[in-house]
């Protein structure tokens, strides 16, 4: 078939078919999960360490930092994300990452900017972990851009679009140790000197689909934080929470 038609009939069938679930492939009435997987989702909310976001099993007070955060502290300051990384969360990020399901982009950052709420009310400005241009280029979009670009919407924090650049092409982290992902992303991000205005003296929220071993993220905030930046959080559609049982 010629592409011109193929590509009309496509058009035509997007418009004809209610948009499905991307977790069960269900149709459903607006964009977004079904209600069945919506309620499998697992959402975090507090009881959590105040620094990493990880949940506690028990409410331990406020304030109170988790084992990992004294042990290990990141160079971001604080990490708040909306889900734990499982199933129905990793369908989720594969279907806006490699499925061309951008509109899911609103809806997980409602979740996010709820999720976000109190580090986005001290936020000057969102930062997405950027691609590297060779794989921006190859995918046509990034995708933390388009969750940093739902969360601005909800919350009115302006993104700084020229704060951070990816200038070295990495590996994949999937299938990476702890180790070896903080060594691939070191000295991958830099502010470039356009960007400078953007994040000296300015508190930033790095924007990122999914928090794993934190090193991408730690990458970035260090960046920032050697460019000015007074404080570095970060916000994450999923993070892992028990590496263990975390889906690939
Ligand atoms: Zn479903």
């Amino acid at each position: 078939m010629a592409t011109p038609l193929r590509a009309a009939l496509g058009l035509a069938l997007d418009v004809a078919l209610p948009p499905l679930c991307p977790s069960c492939r269900e149709p459903v009435g607006d964009n977004g999960l079904c209600a069945s997987c919506w309620a499998k989702l697992s959402l975090i909310a507090p009881p959590y360490c105040e620094r990493l976001g990880i949940p506690f099993a028990y409410d331990p007070g406020p304030g109170v930092l988790s084992m990992q955060a004294i042990a290990d502290p990141p160079a971001y300051h604080r990490a708040r994300a909306a889900v734990r990384y499982d199933e129905v969360a990793r369908t989720l990020v594969h279907s806006l990452k490699y499925g061309d399901r951008l509109d899911l982009a609103p809806t997980m950052g409602r979740w996010m900017a709820r999720a976000g709420g109190a580090v986005l009310a001290e936020a000057d400005a969102l930062v997405p972990v950027p691609l590297h241009w060779r794989r921006l280029w190859w995918r046509r979009f990034n995708q933390s851009a388009l969750l940093a670009k739902a969360i601005s919407n909800e919350s009115g924090v302006p993104i700084a679009e020229t704060a951070l650049k990816r200038v070295k092409a990495t590996a994949q982290q999937v299938g990476l140790s702890q180790s070896e992902r903080a060594a691939n992303v070191q000295g991958a991000f830099r502010v470039p000197p356009q960007g400078k205005p953007e994040v000296a003296g300015r508190t930033l929220v790095l924007i990122d689909d999914v928090l794993t071993t934190g090193a991408t993220l730690d990458a970035c905030a260090r960046a920032l934080l050697r460019a000015g930046a007074r404080q570095v959080d970060a916000l994450t559609f999923a993070r892992v929470v028990d590496s263990t049982r975390a889906p690939i």
